[in-house]
């Protein structure tokens, strides 16, 4: 009985350590995303909306949501 309640004992230690280092490897994942995402977003020079850098149009530096965007905010590009 005795030795139930050590091995129940080094189970519950070990589970808690198991579930803290998780814990705190998804919160270092989490925070590298982030920074990824707001490392990666641009604003629309056009009307300021925030949209991921790969789904940006870029023309002469600047960025813009869409086509229709780019050509009202720069119509010489
Ligand atoms: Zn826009």
């Amino acid at each position: 009985m005795k030795y139930l309640l050590l091995i129940v004992g080094v189970l519950l230690v070990y589970w808690i350590v198991r579930a803290n280092l998780r814990r705190r490897r998804d919160r270092i994942e989490a925070a590298k995303q982030d920074k990824v995402l707001t490392d990666d977003m641009v604003r629309c020079a056009d009307c300021g909306v925030h949209l991921p850098r790969a789904e940006s149009l870029t023309v002469r530096g600047r960025f813009y949501c869409c086509a229709e965007h780019q050509r009202r905010h720069d119509p010489g590009a």
